[in-house]
């Protein structure tokens, strides 16, 4: 019934998590789920309320513009150059989008022929690699190794590959290893890309994510980065608006005109209340991002200290709200979790053969059900 390609579409690990958990839950289980990445905090107040202003209004009920409202590609500009002194033109190097996700998932419709190879960290989001496959193009997997701080090493790409690659994925902060990007690295890919005509899609999802002072930079302040990327970045971690559908595509302007156009093709554009909404979060009071990362490294600090105790050595990630730690087996370990001590943590081979392994942590849970996962844990390895 379904099509050939629906068949290389990887077994939804996440969807059996889900079922597991439920039948969890169902047997009277008091499960603490450290596995979603989606904030458990509200989005602040004043973008709801700008939300709810916008919705009222008629105008903005009808078809919205495929590229974005001006207003909302210029308040974009704004937030690039006031945090990262990245200066684009809001007419052409801006692209509205239903969160990143939706960037990401047609990109290589755009760009990819069916052959062409994408490079794709490995374990990385899940969404580099199908729609690669969507598109009938190769995925190389980067592996993400912690002998290299979880940075691809560029070298090792076969000259092969390299010559028949079209796109490469970078996303920095990391998520699922929650590394963040080294001096030097941006550049080698810029000139690794630009050497062997390779567009860069950078994820920068989790910029805005970060503890102990460290700021994550935009890939396009990278020299010569507007020549050959592309960044894709979201409302959804920044101002816990998953569930809202708005991100946005910046850089280089015929990489966003390819998005565009394939996407005028495939969807209608968001909701220009949301948008609205969006123009409040990006423009509006940012305090709201500094407390959001304050009650995230309390929980990492509970849960890096809880797990040292217990006698695992995790290093306390300076972004993202995931804690990487390395096990000896990933899906036995994530099991043994579930079904003795209660509690969801993401195996890592759900990202990638080279996140098997180690398993990931979310901090979308409160500081109180953290460390009831610490005293759970502990029980167990008694
Ligand atoms: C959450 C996430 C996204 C997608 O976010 P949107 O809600 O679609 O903006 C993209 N990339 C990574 C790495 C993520 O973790």
């Amino acid at each position: 019934m379904y099509a050939e390609r629906m068949g290389q579409l990887p077994p939804y690990l996440f969807a059996r998590i889900d079922e597991m958990k439920a039948a969890k839950i169902r047997s009277g289980v008091d499960v603490i789920d450290l596995g979603v990445g989606d904030p458990d905090l509200p989005t602040p107040g004043h973008i709801v309320e700008a939300l709810c202003e916008a919705a009222h209004d008629p105008r903005n009920h009808h078809y919205p513009s495929y590229a974005g409202m001006e207003t909302f590609r210029t308040a974009v500009a704004g937030w690039y150059r006031s945090r990262f002194s990245v200066s684009l033109d809001p007419g052409k190097e801006v692209l509205a989008l239903m969160g990143s996700k939706d960037g990401i998932a047609h990109i290589p419709e755009a760009f990819v022929n069916p052959g062409d190879y994408v490079l794709a960290p490995s374990p990385g989001y899940p969404v580099y690699r199908t729609s690669t496959l969507f598109a009938e193009g190769n995925v190389y997997e980067m592996p993400l190794l912690a002998k290299n701080q979880f940075l691809p090493d560029l070298s090792a790409i076969p000259e092969k590959v390299a010559k028949a690659a079209r796109l490469m994925f970078l996303n920095y902060p990391n998520n699922p290893t929650s590394a963040v990007t080294l001096p030097g690295f941006f550049e080698e890919a810029v000139d690794f890309a630009l050497d062997h005509e390779i567009l860069i899609v950078h994820d920068n999802a989790y910029s805005e994510i970060a503890f102990d002072g460290y700021q994550a930079p935009s890939f396009l302040s990278t020299e010569g980065a507007m020549e050959t990327a592309i960044e894709m970045h979201s409302l959804s971690k920044t101002y816990n608006m998953t569930g809202w559908r708005i991100g946005m595509a910046c850089g280089n302007p015929d990489i966003i005109a390819g998005l565009a156009r394939v996407k005028t093709n495939v969807d209608s554009g968001v909701f220009d209340a949301v948008q609205k909404a969006a123009i409040a979060a990006l423009t509006g009071p940012q305090d709201c991002i500094r407390d959001a990362c304050r009650t995230y490294q309390e929980r990492r600090d509970v849960l890096i200290k809880g797990l040292g105790a217990l006698g695992f050595e995790v290093q306390a990630p300076k972004a993202t709200f995931y804690v990487w730690m390395e096990v000896d087996d990933c899906m036995q370990f994530a099991t043994r979790l579930l079904d003795e001590a209660g509690i969801v943590v993401t195996p890592g081979v759900g990202f990638g053969s080279g996140g098997d392994g180690y398993i990931r942590f979310a901090l979308t849970r409160s500081t109180g059900r953290i460390q009831e996962a610490v005293d759970r844990m502990g029980d167990l390895v008694s």
